[in-house]
């Protein structure tokens, strides 16, 4: 029998979208644009094309794309171990705690690989804490939530979720959340019972088009969770490790010790799924073994990756870079003439343009242009590129959005 080796004519972006729209589900709605290549910034797509990567899939690629040192340590791990699951030690994750906790300030470490599988811990992790030490009735537990939240895509999350599209059809939900209006410290006071656990919110809604809250939200709140004993827990996924110029977003306010911290995204560089619960030790010695894991949490591949994306951070300054660049990019936006704009807010590179009209057309012109960003609810353009972004490169992005919106 022979087999016709037929070299595959080159494929154009039309085929790749094609083939995708046939065999994959439609859960989605990307640009058009197929990438095939990346470094720092920038991206290339299969017809040689290079863009201005805006979005930084999600702020999980701050160390810019295919970073030298991270996909160097990913390949030397690769060579000696990858995974030994949760039922043998490895030799890297305990330095991996070793150096997040340093990084972090938290004594205690759980490892994820999804952000949403951290926040489902972190859900886990309070509830437990409020049965065990607390002392909240069986199965009475409530976790208070904000509106217009984003913390994953798992059933209970989405039961936690005021948007009508994250739950449509996907009932029944898991009870046990509370949501109020976000920012608003009345409400959080006026929400808390004696059992509730904990308070879970993002310091800056990405999901939801950069939104902050009020100064002091952060401080006042802590406040009001120390004085009801309430968990403190900050979903950190899009916010920590340098996106809004500080180490993480609650720490724009001070004295603020939080009793659980959730990361994902940035924490491998965007180069493998890494993620993570910290938390006190009171918190995270509700688990005994056999209550909680995961095959991939903690596996020496992903250890030794999130590692030197850690020390990338710290090496080349990205958190103090993330704030200068973001005063930058936001001076430069805020001098935008454009009758589409109606605000321009953020904090270090995490930049939301509300606009007057449907964002998706001006994404599609930047994408034209060289540009990538994505739409966020619909009016909402979310700027927040590598953090390794210069001065040029923001000038050029300037540029850009200058010449579509004005
Ligand atoms: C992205 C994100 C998540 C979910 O992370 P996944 O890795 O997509 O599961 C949760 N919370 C916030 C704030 C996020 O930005």
């Amino acid at each position: 029998m022979t087999q016709v080796l037929s070299e595959s004519p080159a494929k154009s972006t039309a085929d790749y979208i094609a083939l995708e729209d046939h065999y994959g589900a439609h859960n989605y709605h990307p640009l058009d644009i197929v990438i095939n290549s990346a470094s720092g910034v920038w991206l290339t797509d299969v017809e040689g094309k290079r863009y201005l990567d805006c979005l930084a899939a999600y702020s999980a690629v701050n160390q810019g794309h295919c970073h030298p040192r991270i996909v160097q340590a990913m390949i030397d791990q690769a060579h000696r171990v990858t995974l030994t699951s949760r039922a043998f030690h490895n030799d890297q994750m305990p330095l991996f705690y070793e150096e997040l906790s340093a990084a972090s300030g938290m004594p205690r470490i759980l490892p994820m690989n999804s952000g949403t599988e951290a926040v489902e811990t972190a859900i886990k992790a309070v509830r437990k804490w409020g049965y065990h030490v607390k002392g909240i009735p069986a199965n009475q537990a409530e976790i208070i939530v904000c509106s217009n939240n984003f913390h994953g895509r798992s059933i209970t999350i989405i039961s936690s979720s005021t948007e009508q599209q994250y739950r449509d059809g996907f009932g029944p939900y898991t009870p046990g959340f509370t949501v109020i209006p976000f920012g608003d410290v009345e409400a959080l006071k006026a929400a808390i019972t004696p059992n509730t656990c904990a308070f879970l919110f993002e310091p800056i809604q990405g999901e939801a088009g950069i939104l902050l809250p009020p100064d002091g939200f952060y401080r006042a709140a802590y406040e009001v969770c120390k004085a009801q004993n309430v968990l403190y827990i900050v979903d950190e996924i899009q916010t920590g490790l340098g996106r809004t110029g500080k180490m993480f977003g609650y720490q724009h306010e001070a004295d603020i010790f939080p009793d659980g911290i959730i990361i994902g995204k940035a924490l491998s560089g965007g180069v493998y799924p890494v993620s993570a619960f910290l938390a006190t030790d009171e918190v995270m010695d509700v688990f005994r073994p056999g209550d909680h894991g995961s095959t991939f949490g903690g596996n020496p591949l992903a250890c030794a990756v999130a590692r030197a994306a850690l020390q990338v951070i710290q090496d080349e300054n990205l958190i103090e870079r993330a704030a200068e660049m973001g005063d930058y990019f936001m001076a430069r936006l805020q001098t935008l003439q454009s009758p589409h704009i109606s605000a321009v807010r953020g904090r270090g590179l995490m930049i939301g343009l509300d606009l007057n009209k449907p964002a998706r057309p001006f994404c599609e012109q930047l994408k034209e242009r060289g540009l990538l960003c994505k739409e966020t609810h619909k009016h909402i353009i979310r700027l927040a590129p590598p953090l390794v972004i210069g001065r040029d490169d923001i000038d050029w992005a300037f540029e850009q959005l200058r010449a579509v919106l004005q």
